[in-house]
């Protein structure tokens, strides 16, 4: 990093602030709470003007890998997740990227029927949501995969 590159950053770090959550840069509120009556740009980070600016295709790409991982992650807390197939983490996985690990934990059938390993009633109590009429595709997709355990990507 250049010299010049190494101040400015520390300058925009002691005047920009950090945020995580986005703000509107009107009255430095969290955008939900401002109620100026003209709304300034929605920021976030140090300075980040994402109105005008956005993420970059890099950005987006490290939010990502960091979704993922915290997906798995939280996946990892059903204490029969690591004894599951690849094919079979990467449907839970998949379902707590969509919906998040609270949610998942209201399909009380169908993680009954994980822990005792059949899945192929895992699979029906997938279709058999709320959830599946709102992603549709996607749920029929896990839904066979958990069935049977296989996927059209990852060919054994
Ligand atoms: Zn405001």
């Amino acid at each position: 990093m250049s010299e010049l590159h190494q101040l400015l950053k520390a300058s925009a770090r002691e005047h920009e602030g950090l945020r995580l959550k986005p703000y509107l840069d009107c009255c430095g509120r969290y955008w939900r709470d401002c109620a100026c009556a003209e709304k300034g740009k929605l920021t976030v980070g140090y300075g980040r003007n994402l109105d005008d600016v956005g993420i970059s295709m890099r950005e987006a790409d490290m939010l990502l890998d960091t979704d993922v991982d915290r997906a798995i992650s939280a996946a990892g807390h059903l204490d029969w997740f690591g004894r599951l197939d690849l094919i079979r983490q990467w449907v839970i996985s998949e379902m707590v990227f969509n919906m998040g690990l609270e949610k998942l934990l209201k399909f009380k059938r169908m993680l009954t029927a994980m822990a005792r390993a059949e899945y192929a009633t895992a699979a029906a109590e997938m279709l058999d949501s709320a959830w599946k009429e709102r992603v549709k595709g996607r749920a029929i997709r896990l839904a066979e995969m958990m069935r049977t355990g296989k996927s059209a990507i990852l060919k054994e």
